[in-house]
């Protein structure tokens, strides 16, 4: 825990191929919040879901992250943690559960209040026992019948979100053995101390499963900032595998680092030199936090 009562914040990249212009904007923002408030700033690899890490990318993303000056105190690598989420699960009201994707989805479009949500919501099918104990069983966690709220710092929106209803019971271990994010992230967040959480606006929809695993573990909630993914040309969302050009390419191909800088700055709408260093951007953000609630899009 922090015990000092400042600021620790982080930045979480999955070592899953290289940073985008997306990640480093997310880099940037955790970066600046964290250090505005002379806070304690963590590196984390969420590198559980190991089919899809790339060796390659913890490397790669600790020079482009030290080429824009975005600089760390500690690092800590999720896969080398498992007994901290073995150790956590076994204190939480979990079942075995062997249905397949395909099982769920039918189960959902069978019944009678499907919810139209993008995500289906597991009906709870293995809750009185396996259907099918032959086969690998991941583990759910039965989730409280209650509604979690949340609030985001950045948007000064509040998610409420009903777990039976609209989240359903939570894979905590899939069936080949690795150990979900949502847990991963709740364990490693609190065991760091971190108190404010800034990352992208894709991960709120998950942040009550967050908040309500966070309370059944009894562990405490950080502040949540979750700030815009960034968009191309034709308004589709960055992505490592949709080919956004990648910091690595514009760091080898000698483009300055101030520069890549002063282009996330102005995608901000800061308006800012043509070259910047990171800490330049300091007070933008502390502008940016006082006038919070500020919508950006
Ligand atoms: N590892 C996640 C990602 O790369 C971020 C998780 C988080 O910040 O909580 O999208």
């Amino acid at each position: 825990m922090n015990l000092e009562g400042g600021v620790v914040g982080r930045y979480a990249p999955s070592p899953t191929g290289a940073m985008h212009l997306g990640n480093a904007r997310t880099a940037l923002l955790a970066w600046l919040h964290t250090r505005a408030q002379g806070g304690r700033h963590l590196l984390r690899f969420e590198d559980l879901d190991t089919g899809r890490v790339r060796p390659w990318a913890y490397d790669v993303t600790r020079m482009d992250l030290e080429w824009l000056g975005l600089d760390w105190d500690e690092e800590v690598i999720q896969s080398s943690r498992q007994a901290r989420y073995e150790a956590a699960a076994a204190r939480l009201d979990t079942y075995r559960c062997t249905c397949t994707r395909r099982e769920v989805l039918a189960a959902v479009q069978d019944s009678a209040g499907a919810p139209h949500g993008a995500e289906p919501v597991y009906p709870g099918t293995c809750r009185a026992g396996s259907v099918s104990p032959a086969r690998p069983a991941a583990l759910r966690w039965r989730v409280p019948d209650t509604a979690v709220c949340v609030r985001d710092e950045w948007t000064g929106d509040t998610l409420c979100q009903d777990l039976t209803s609209e989240v359903g019971d939570v894979v905590l271990r899939r069936n080949d053995g690795v150990f979900a994010y949502h847990l991963a992230v709740v364990v490693d967040d609190a065991q760091a101390g971190v108190t404010d959480v800034v990352r992208g606006a894709d991960l709120w929809p998950a942040t009550p499963r967050q908040v309500a695993l966070q309370r059944a573990l009894g562990l405490p909630t950080p502040r949540y900032w979750h700030v815009p993914l960034m968009h191309d040309y034709r308004g589709e969302r960055l992505a490592k595998r949709g080919g956004a050009p990648s910091v690595q390419a514009l760091r080898e191909a000698g483009t300055p680092a101030g520069q890549v800088l002063s282009s996330l700055a102005g995608s901000l709408g800061w308006a800012v030199p043509e070259q910047v260093n990171a800490s330049d951007l300091l007070p933008f953000w502390r502008g940016q936090l006082g006038a919070r609630h500020h919508k950006l899009r």
